[in-house]
């Protein structure tokens, strides 16, 4: 059906025309306060501008209905990675594209997830949610389903079959949740999902995890290709090479908008195929005399296969640990998108008392997190893995930015009991799901897009992707580079980027809270951490002054034992102050308020002159 709209929207057609927004100054973007549909505030690019945009002309031949718009916004997902939740917006009408999560750093203690923040479609009831697609399995594009699906009103959600299970399963773990309504799409057709203005169709593209698509969605006033999560493997483990045929057939009728994944735009070269990487395994699996203790995400069903394929040619019995590994191959073994023999996957129980060189252990912690099976096989906190003289550990993964020393850590505790050590920077042992440049610049050519919108990842990757763009000939004005909930346009006459926002701050999880624990929260837990806490109790009587001498209590600020004088000292200027602001208040009745201010930030000074260092000034002002 779309093809014949298609045919209405040729690329020769659409390249003549020409978009007749009006120029604008630039304004402060305005977050979340995007009411206003009539005039499209366009943001002017200056030769200095270091950001590439698109940059509308004043002629026009056709001009666009007010209402003939396609919105595109990301609720997360740009100047992060994870969190992705895209929105395609028609008229009121929504599409969303993926639900994810991300895991806090260092500097969001006691959080558990970020995900993105849903008022814009909350808040707003004349918008309505026609669907949302999952396009492949990984947390960072399904995890934060449980916590917004209901207040997005249960939209179907359409995916793939190993992804459904997954979001099924993980489910169960939120029994008061209602049933999730998830239909299978089969991106090996040529099916469409025909939803309002929208007719999409997904395409199988390779990632680290089976069953990923990309969707090209027709919508009346262009055409689209996002692509999710992707490389081109042509010889993939426990999955087909992408469709390129598919893709091609896809964009035959023209692609208005390609939206592609940055996350390894930085990367020169072509992804690495997992059949390269198997075959590094294999020669350390080979070698290795002892057992084999190999650390890599728990989501990465085609690295677990390989190193299942291997095993068994090998004569090596698995073991499986760490709770998200054993979640996925459960799912993935159920679905057939993992294959091993009988007697090959056995508890790990079983598996230490085999011959050390007959074990392969396949465990979650390749990034040092504290609560993951390699972490506790290191520190000798696991129940029944120790490390011995002998064992082989292979880090088959990448390092997440962040967790640097906490790898480092772990590696050296490792080696310091006797392992020998092997990771991604010593050989060709992992291989990332993301396509390098050389695949990016692949897909731009095999989709031939007018206009590209680089997605997913910080802003360099992606101003890396514009880069790779504008080397295979897309003009720099028709590459957007949004923020998170920049609204880019898209109608008839071209593409714009608005300087419209809607609300993308992070929401945080704290247990299975969602958004009770605001930046405030956080930022008093991170002085707390860095600086500690002194709290200051001071008794005015009846007249404001002081019935007694205030009371310090500090925690991790400084030892106060040894800080006799500074407390003494912090005690004098407590009581200055609550003199000073008595003196200052006019009305004669005690104002705590007041006083409790002056004292923070009085003694907050203070302390900061004296030790360098900012505590948490918690003042109590009682008025007996
Ligand atoms: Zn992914």
């Amino acid at each position: 059906m779309y093809m014949e709209t298609s045919k209405n929207q040729s690329r020769g057609n659409f390249h003549s025309r020409r978009p007749n927004y009006k120029h604008y100054p630039p304004r402060n973007p305005k977050r979340g306060a995007e009411n206003n549909d009539s005039v499209p505030k366009v943001k002017i690019m200056s030769p200095s501008q270091p950001i590439a945009m698109a940059t509308p002309t004043t002629s026009s031949a056709i001009a666009p209905k007010n209402n003939e718009v396609l919105k595109i916004m990301a609720l997360g997902g740009f100047e992060e990675v994870g969190r992705n939740m895209l929105l395609l917006e028609y008229q009121n009408q929504i599409i969303i594209v993926d639900i994810g999560l991300r895991f806090p750093d260092e500097t969001m203690p006691g959080i558990d997830f970020i995900v993105p923040n849903i008022e814009y479609l909350t808040n707003n009831p004349e918008k309505k949610i026609l669907g949302a697609f999952i396009t492949h399995g990984h947390y960072d594009h399904l995890g934060a389903i449980p916590y917004l699906i209901d207040k997005l009103g249960y939209p179907v959600i359409y995916t793939a079959p190993l992804t459904r299970a997954i979001i099924a399963r993980r489910q169960e773990d939120f029994p008061k949740e209602k049933k999730l309504d998830i239909r299978l799409v089969n991106p090996d057709s040529d099916e469409n999902i025909n939803l309002g203005p929208f007719v999409i169709q997904p395409f199988h593209v390779n990632h680290n995890i089976p069953d990923a698509f990309g969707l090209f969605v027709k919508t009346p006033v262009g055409s689209l290709i996002l692509t999710g999560d992707f490389k081109f493997d042509l010889q993939p483990i426990g999955d087909k090479p992408a469709d390129l045929n598919h893709i091609v057939r896809l964009a035959d009728g023209g692609v208005d908008m390609l939206l592609i994944d940055s996350t390894n735009a930085e990367v020169p070269g072509y992804s690495m195929s997992e059949n390269v990487i198997m075959d590094n395994l294999e020669v350390l699996f080979a070698n290795a005399k002892g057992r084999i203790i190999l650390a890599t995400f728990s989501s990465l069903i085609s690295r677990l296969q390989e190193a299942i394929i291997i095993c068994e040619k090998l004569g090596r019995k698995v073991a499986i640990e760490g709770y998200s590994m054993k979640f996925n191959v459960e799912v993935s073994e159920k679905l057939g998108y993992l294959k091993s023999k009988k007697g090959t996957i056995i508890p790990l129980a079983e598996a230490l008392h085999l011959p050390s060189q007959e074990v392969a252990i396949l465990c979650t912690g390749a990034q040092g997190e504290d609560n993951a099976t390699l972490m506790k096989v290191a520190n000798r906190e696991h129940k029944l893995l120790h490390i011995e003289k002998g064992d082989t550990v292979i880090f088959s993964s990448s390092i997440v930015p962040g967790n640097e020393l906490a790898v480092q850590n772990l590696k050296d505790t490792l080696l310091k009991q006797g392992a020998t050590v092997f990771h991604y920077k010593m050989l060709d042992i992992h291989a990332s799901g993301h396509a390098q440049q050389e695949d990016l610049k692949l897909m731009m050519s095999l989709t031939h897009p007018k206009y590209l919108l680089p997605i997913h990842g910080h802003y360099s990757m992606r101003r890396s992707n514009a880069n790779l763009a504008m080397d295979i000939g897309i003009p720099e004005e028709n590459i957007a580079i949004p923020s998170n909930g920049q609204i880019v346009e898209l109608t008839k006459a071209g593409m714009t980027l608005t300087e419209k926002f809607v609300p993308a701050n992070y929401v945080m999880i704290d247990g299975l809270g969602v958004g009770d624990v605001g930046e405030v929260v956080l930022r008093d837990r991170n002085t707390i951490s860095q600086d500690g806490i002194f709290v200051v109790i001071a008794v005015l009587g009846k007249n404001g002054a002081l019935v007694s001498e205030p009371e310090i209590v500090s925690r991790g600020f400084v030892y106060m034992k040894e800080s006799q004088d500074l407390l003494k000292e912090a005690k004098e200027k407590t009581i200055q102050i609550i003199k000073t602001s008595l003196g200052n208040v006019k009305d004669p009745r005690v104002n705590a308020t007041y006083i409790r201010n002056n004292i923070r930030e009085g003694l907050g000074t203070f302390l900061f002159r004296k030790t360098q260092r900012r505590p948490m000034v918690l003042p109590i002002v009682v008025e007996s």
